[in-house]
């Protein structure tokens, strides 16, 4: 019989559900960073330089561009969780999307 088994079908309704509870989503990701300020005499520039920071740097692609911000620690850490739910997000894309493909290419050959 052509289309998606019994199982299949559960496993979609199962993947439906996990997206349906995304919840918000950041697209990229964040890194720690230190670094120099623009004044010349500044303990960033001595020789050892003592950087500054730690900085958060939140980077994302926005077509062909990478776009970079600097997050304060606590707002960092306030949606740091929305990077996790984007990437859950994502894989749950991608099984349903395996799960989809699947089906055709069965349903192809027969
Ligand atoms: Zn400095």
């Amino acid at each position: 019989m052509p289309g998606p088994t019994r199982a299949e079908q559960r496993h979609q309704e199962a993947l439906a559900q996990r997206l349906a509870e995304a919840g918000f989503v950041l697209p990229g990701g964040l890194i720690t960073r230190k670094m120099r300020c623009g004044k010349p005499n500044c303990r960033c520039h001595a020789e050892p330089p003592e950087l500054h920071g730690p900085y958060l740097q939140w980077n994302r692609s926005a077509g062909s561009k990478t776009l970079t911000r600097l997050l304060p620690a606590d707002v960092a850490e306030r949606y740091r969780g929305w990077f996790d739910n984007a990437r859950r997000l994502n894989d749950t894309l991608r099984e349903l999307e395996a799960l989809s493909v699947a089906i055709v290419e069965r349903d192809r050959r027969a």
